[in-house]
Parts: C-alpha cells; sequence; structure tokens
C-alpha cells in the first residue's frame, strides 16, 4: 500500500477498535486464508466459575483407603484451594475464589510448584497436594483411574476437570466452565461461508475442546488440543507448512509464540501485555468478531491503492 492508503486504514480500523501494528500488515491480512483461534479468553470469555467438586473413593498406594480426614467435598475443595491459594493460573483463581464463596478454608501452601500446561503440586495442610489434568498426575505417577469416569463426564458438558491427589492418591475432581463469547459463532460461521478453514488451539483436553468447538461451529478435524504451552507455535507451523497463510487470534502469556509464527498475530485487547506485544493486530473491544472486521479493513484498504 502506498503510505496514504495505509494511513487511512490505521485511521478507519482505530476508530473500529482494531489496531494494527504498522500499515505492512494490512497487506499481510489480505494474504490469510486460515484463522486459527486459542479457546480460553479468546472465543471464551475466561472468566473461569467453579461448577462440580467431586469427592472419590480412592486409595492409598498401599492399598489402605484415604479414610481420615473423611474425603468429602470440603476437604477435596479445602486441599485444591490451598494448593492453588498462589497461583496466578485463571483456574486456580476460579477454585480459590470458589472455596471462598462456600466459606471453606483456604491456607497458604509451604512449597507451591506451577507445572506450565499441566497443573499445580503444592505441600499444604492436607499433605502433597496435586491439581491438574492427567498429564500431571501421570508425571508424578499417581494413578488417574479412579478420577477417568467422573473427568469424562464433566468434559462432554465443555468444562475443564482437573484431578486433585493428596499424597499420591486421587481424592476426587473439581471442574470449573467458561461461557463462549456471545460473537463467537456467528464469527466462525462467517468466515467459513468466506473460504477460510477456521482452527481452534488450547492446551485444554480432546474432550472439552470438541464440546466447545461444536458449539461454535468448528470442524473436529481442525481442532488442535492438549497442545502444552511450548508447542503451540508448533501446531501454527504444521497449519503453515503447505503455505497457508494463518492468523493467530490468543490472550494469553502461552499464545505469544503462536501469535509471532503465525503470518498474522491478533491479541484480544483484554489479553496479556505479552500477547499484546507479541500480535500484528489489537482487537480492542475483545470482541472475536472483530477479526472479521480486520479482514475487511485490509481488503478496503489495499484495493483503495489501485
Ligand atoms: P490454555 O491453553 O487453555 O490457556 P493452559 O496451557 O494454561 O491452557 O493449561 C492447560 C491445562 O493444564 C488446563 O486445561 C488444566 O487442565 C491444566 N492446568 C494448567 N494450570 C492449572 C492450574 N493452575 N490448576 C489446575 N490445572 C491447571
Ligand atoms: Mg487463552
Amino acid at each position: 500500500a502506498t503510505p496514504a492508503a495505509t494511513m487511512v486504514g490505521s485511521t478507519i480500523s482505530a476508530k473500529n477498535g482494531v489496531l494494527f501494528k504498522g500499515g505492512d500488515i494490512l497487506e499481510r491480512v489480505r494474504e490469510v486464508d486460515a484463522v486459527v483461534f486459542d479457546k480460553t479468553g479468546t472465543l471464551t470469555e475466561g472468566e473461569m466459575q467453579l461448577t462440580d467438586v467431586v469427592p472419590l473413593d480412592s486409595h492409598r498406594p498401599d492399598g489402605g483407603a484415604v479414610t481420615t480426614p473423611a474425603v468429602d467435598e470440603t476437604y477435596v475443595l479445602s486441599a485444591a484451594a490451598s494448593a492453588e491459594a498462589g497461583s496466578e493460573h485463571p483456574l486456580g483463581q476460579a477454585i480459590v475464589a470458589g472455596a471462598k464463596e462456600r466459606a471453606i478454608d483456604v491456607t497458604e501452601p509451604t512449597e507451591f510448584e506451577n507445572v506450565p500446561g499441566k497443573g499445580v503440586t503444592a505441600t499444604t495442610d492436607h499433605g502433597e497436594v496435586l491439581v491438574g489434568n492427567r498429564k500431571l498426575l501421570e508425571d508424578r505417577g499417581v494413578d488417574t483411574a479412579p478420577a477417568s469416569e467422573t473427568m469424562a463426564e464433566l468434559e462432554a458438558e465443555g468444562k475443564t476437570a482437573m484431578v486433585v491427589a493428596v499424597d499420591g492418591a486421587v481424592v476426587g475432581v473439581v471442574a470449573t466452565a467458561d461461557t463462549v463469547r456471545e460473537s463467537a459463532t456467528e464469527t466462525v460461521a462467517a468466515l467459513t461461508e468466506r473460504g477460510y478453514d477456521v482452527f481452534m488451539l488450547t492446551g485444554d483436553n480432546e474432550r472439552t475442546a470438541h464440546a466447545v468447538a461444536a458449539e461454535v461451529g468448528i470442524p473436529e478435524a481442525n481442532v488442535r488440543a492438549s497442545v502444552l504451552p511450548d508447542e503451540k507455535a508448533d501446531v501454527i507451523d504444521a497449519i503453515q507448512a503447505d503455505g497457508t497463510h494463518a492468523m493467530m487470534v490468543g490472550d494469553g502469556v502461552n499464545d505469544a509464540p503462536a501469535l509471532t509464527t503465525a503470518n498474522i498475530g491478533v491479541a484480544i485487547g483484554s489479553g496479556t501485555d505479552v500477547a499484546i506485544e507479541a500480535a500484528d493486530v489489537t482487537l480492542m473491544r475483545s470482541d472475536p468478531a472483530d477479526v472479521l472486521k480486520a479482514l475487511r479493513i485490509s481488503q478496503a484498504t489495499i484495493s483503495k491503492v489501485w
């Protein structure tokens, strides 16, 4: 684009709440043929609510049942929330908020480790507590079988289910739910109608991801789930391997490498600073529908040049 045309594009878009970092970006946006959405915080609002606390009758590795203290809802939530007390992850914060709403004791852990893409491990009043996905428990040699059925049921509802283990044995499952953003479904439909290939990329598990994908109309074959934070960029590389020009839309610290790797990185305005810095475009209103606006603006601006 000529400098003048570029300026027109940037001005129009700023008024619309779509910020382009530089003029050449408009031209690159025009080449996009696939749009990859992060799930949590992008297609969904990212405001997780604790929905379920399920105590599970599990057994110690030595074969003895977990009987003292009694494994009930209060115990499971208290253990999970105490492990997550210092967590900066939205899932951890939802667990802590849920415990406080239910007037359940939350104590500070003496030791705490955040395991990216998997969960947390902590030493609390309850013992050695793990809260996270199957990968976390498998890493630590904890048998996830007692939690399988409950996890599957909750995930089929589109919830993020997390196993809670104390001293090497499963004591329960907690789950959170998130709300799909209002315009997500119509945006996916409009993009598909205009011929864009639409993908979903998430660290969340397959079952939850497929439930959300089905809700917004993203084909099952285009869902990339259980992706570890440092693998998100590789997924973009794989999508672009055949010459596809991908636009990645994300909000999290985890999404930054993928935003950089994609031909065009788009950050959700309410997202993290790290994502906004890594991106070429920022959607100030945090509305996925503005992806369409960005695509339209680039088409209109570039055609004016000729
Ligand atoms: P996303 O890509 O959806 O932002 P993350 O990569 O941050 O997700 O996390 C992937 C998965 O790891 C979560 O769905 C959850 O199962 C687990 N996990 C991550 N952080 C935590 C935490 N603080 N507590 C429990 N589970 C967690
Ligand atoms: Mg996210």
